[in-house]
């Protein structure tokens, strides 16, 4: 049994300084009750907190952590860089090299700007699509997070489809207006979007598989649909690969699905854990960015030499293995059918998704396909669920709404441990 009254007390220290003790939202553990655990270090497939608690990690810091915590060609990048100095403000080779392998692994990208987030890359990608183009609209899917810009945080209730409603206070009526939204893997409904809007959308963004309602699998003729609208009305087709880059195969969800979007954003994996994220895409979009074209985007941190360098170690051994997708692939396989063979054993019958390395348990017995389907998961049972797997030493994501991931460093041991642990956790949830 894991107790923690030092991180208790952390927690409650950290809230007369930071809102609501934490630096981002869903680390605060609000959705499944209790107290977020504080982290002192992590190796491998471990993390370890204040209290000399141990766990085995399914978040790896949201998904950069592909190999595990601290993999060693990783750290030794960092540590021979930083000597030469933490930030230079000017351009340095390893900025070409990292542009170049970025390159050579993601199929739509032919050029790509640095920044240092998921949310830049979104948020400068839209603006780009809407320099490139002239327009003003985007489509987005329900469901699908795209960092926290303002036209992301758009909710779609059926009604509100034509007329976007803020989600969030302080996102302005006139920024909401020009965020369209249809439900996930809905051709009709982008169709008839852009029947009600033509000439003015220049862009529809999406995550190509979604991570961020729980794992949603696309439709196959979803993506390829959405590909064809796209062409045939001038309309910049941008994949958020935050989540999926470099983690469904080298080169992404495209990679995998055989769709090649006009621009791709980037973070996670991209940085090794440093804060980094890309976006990119044809030289002819790309050529719309500053300096070399009228559409303004900077960063004073931007290709921080530090975060390069954890990142060009991180990219460079994902390219050179391409075989960890298999492995990666088969462990996560294994998981989610010894899940299955648990639930019935205990004859419960919750929707699991599954691609490559990510999955999620819905505690649902309809398939999930989109935000809906999504939304009639028993998130009081995902919270009891949550709480006993973490009891067991097992890290997930605080959410129903979040995608599981596994790294490299999950042996066929801790496959065994975290299996023993979801059946008695099951057990357990459905008791209380
Ligand atoms: N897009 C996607 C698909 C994401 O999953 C996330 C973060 N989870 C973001 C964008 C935002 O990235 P960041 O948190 O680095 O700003």
């Amino acid at each position: 049994m894991k107790i923690a009254p030092i991180s208790n007390e952390l927690f409650e220290r950290a809230q007369h300084s930071i809102p609501g003790g934490v630096n981002s939202p869903v680390r605060a553990f609000r959705a499944v009750g209790g107290n977020p655990r504080f982290m002192v270090s992590a190796k491998g497939p471990y993390m370890f907190d204040e209290d000399g608690n141990q766990y085995i990690e399914f978040i790896n810091s949201w998904g950069p952590m592909i190999l595990g915590h601290a993999p060693e060609m990783v750290q030794q990048a960092v540590q021979e860089a930083i000597p030469n100095s933490l930030s230079f403000g000017a351009p340095t080779r390893k900025e070409i090299e990292i542009a170049e392998l970025i390159i050579s692994m993601v199929p739509s990208v032919e050029k790509v700007r640095m920044v240092n987030s998921g949310t830049e890359a979104t948020m400068s990608a839209i603006r780009v699509a809407r320099g490139y183009t002239g327009r003003s609209k985007i489509i987005k899917f329900e469901g699908c997070y795209h960092g926290h810009g303002d036209s992301f945080l758009i909710a779609a209730g059926s009604g509100a489809i034509t007329l976007g409603v803020p989600d969030s206070p302080g996102v302005t009526k006139g920024v909401a207006l020009d965020t369209l939204t249809a439900p996930y893997n809905n051709l009709e409904a982008v169709k008839a979007l852009l029947n009600a809007n033509p000439g003015e959308v220049a862009a529809i963004i999406l995550e190509p598989v979604a991570g961020n309602m729980g794992l949603v699998l696309p439709k196959p003729e979803f993506l390829q649909g959405l590909r064809q609208l796209c062409d045939q009305d001038g309309i910049v087709l941008i994949f958020d690969e935050v989540m999926t880059g470099f983690r469904l195969a080298p080169g992404g969800a495209q990679e995998l699905y055989g769709v090649t979007p006009d621009m791709t954003t980037l973070g996670k994996i991209i940085g090794g854990g440093m804060p980094v994220g890309a976006y990119g895409g044809k030289k002819e979009i790309m050529d719309y960015v500053a300096p070399a074209g009228p559409v303004y985007q900077a960063g004073t941190l931007s290709g921080n030499p530090i975060a390069m360098s954890a990142g060009m170690a991180m990219l460079q051994h994902l390219h050179s293995n391409p075989s960890i997708y298999n492995q990666l692939e088969s462990t996560t396989t294994t998981i989610v059918e010894g899940m299955k063979e648990n639930m019935q054993k205990l004859g419960l019958n919750y929707s699991i998704n599954q691609v490559g390395s990510m999955f999620s348990i819905f505690f649902t017995e309809q398939p999930v396909t989109d935000f809906e389907s999504a939304k009639t998961s028993d998130t009081a049972l995902f919270g009891r669920y949550f709480n006993a797997m973490l009891q067991r030493g097992i890290y997930l994501a605080p959410s129903q709404y979040e995608a599981l991931f596994v790294s490299t460093a999950i042996t066929d041991e801790l496959v065994s441990k975290y299996l023993q642990a979801n059946f008695e956790a099951l057990q357990e949830a459905q008791q209380q």
